[in-house]
């Protein structure tokens, strides 16, 4: 039998065959001509993809966690004030990244499944001066889905930058950044975007770019300063090789071919794919009497699916089940409720028969366990809605 598993995981996921044919293309010179071409071409389509076309774009190699990092170290100074606004694990990230340069940090925490609401969010920004708000798109610990939209709003309302954290989101949840006046969007080249792990992208609005231009005290972080890679991005844009740290360069070529996928689509309708996917998803695993983690529908994302296990499921033997049946799936990533949900990527390339298999893989599991259910009726009714 093939050997072949589907990686059903919030990150990275499923790439498609031409995105790994760059990654296995013979590795030029970083100076190359057609590297050049590609890198300056990634610049590009990134503007378009993230709604941003007056935005700085960033190519890092490194993962989400680093544009995280560089988001904030060029914008922040010490003793300023930074607000985040947690839906989980990677809020928490958040306030840990900020309190290493020495900000004052504020935690807005939503509970388990839910988001904080606008009105308290606006109660704080009104209460002081703030720098930055941070806000997760979409927290992979919990699936749940905030709007940035109004919180940016509130944020410029009180004169303060907003920073999304889209690394579970960008490409596969709808983000008009210029629109809706984010003025960093950020994410991770392995989820949405479709490319192996390895690229910090984000885009930096005009406006966050003169508050780093403006600074009164140096970045506290050297490689991961502006001041090193803003003049990479406009040589590369500009069709010039320039150098600071080697860029990875089949990583960049199988971005370039995964944003051009992704343009060829157009943004609009891939989103609406993850929208019409997901729906259909979540009614199927509710015909199984599963529950997700998001409180409802409206907060819960459209890349992934948190899922609490059934009563009396052995969760180690519900994965180990899933998996020899031949898909992966993820354990659960937030602290107080790790062992007891399961989580699900549904982002990207994957398509109508992913979602099927994987669907089949739970009920094989399921059943494996002697839950009660109708066989077949996750399936049934994801095709009813799909
Ligand atoms: N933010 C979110 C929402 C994420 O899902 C992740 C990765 N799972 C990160 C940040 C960090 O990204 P990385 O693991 O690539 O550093």
């Amino acid at each position: 039998m093939k050997n072949r598993k589907l990686l059903m995981i919030p990150g990275p996921i499923e790439m498609d065959p031409a995105v790994l044919r760059a990654m296995g293309e013979i590795t030029t010179s970083h100076v190359a001509p057609n590297f050049i071409e590609s890198f300056g071409s990634s610049i590009e389509l990134m503007r378009k993809i993230w709604f941003a076309p007056s935005g700085q774009p960033f190519i890092v190699s490194g993962s989400g966690t680093l544009a995280m990092d560089m988001a904030v170290c060029n914008l922040i100074e010490p003793n300023d004030n930074a607000l985040v606004i947690s839906t989980g694990y990677f809020g928490e990230r958040y306030k840990n990244i900020l309190a290493t340069y020495g900000v004052n940090v504020t935690v807005l925490q939503a509970s388990i499944g839910g988001t904080v609401p606008l009105d308290i969010i606006e109660q704080e920004l009104a209460s002081k001066k703030y720098k930055l708000v941070t806000i997760t798109h979409v927290d992979t610990s919990t699936g749940v889905l905030n709007n940035p939209k109004p919180i940016a709003a509130l944020a410029k309302k009180y004169k303060a930058l907003s920073i999304l954290d889209g690394v579970c989101a960008t490409a596969g949840e709808i983000t008009e950044q210029e629109n809706w006046g984010i003025d960093v969007v950020l994410t991770g080249s392995q989820k949405a975007i479709g490319v192996p792990p390895g690229l910090a992208l984000f885009v930096v609005s005009e406006k966050a770019m003169k508050v780093w231009k403006d600074r009164k005290s140096p970045v506290q972080n050297y490689y991961g300063s502006f001041d090193n890679w803003l003049p990479i991005m406009q040589a590369y844009e500009a069709r010039k090789a320039s150098y600071f740290g080697t860029p990875p360069v089949n990583l960049i070529r199988a971005l370039e071919v995964s944003l051009r996928l992704i343009d060829k689509e157009g943004i609009k309708n891939r989103v609406q794919t993850h929208i019409t996917y997901a729906r259909a998803f979540r009614k199927a695993i509710k015909a199984l009497q599963l529950e997700l983690v998001p409180r409802n529908e409206k907060v819960a994302a459209h890349t992934m699916s948190a899922i609490y296990y059934p009563e009396n499921i052995n969760a180690d033997q519900f994965r180990k089940d899933v998996s020899e049946y031949g898909v992966i799936l993820a354990g659960g990533l937030h602290s107080e409720i790790k062992h007891l949900y399961f989580r699900i990527g549904h982002m990207g390339t994957i398509n109508k028969s992913d979602l099927v298999a994987t669907l089949s893989a739970i009920e094989y599991a399921l059943k494996q366990q002697n839950y009660s259910f109708k066989l077949g009726s996750s399936i049934a009714t994801f095709l009813k809605h799909i």
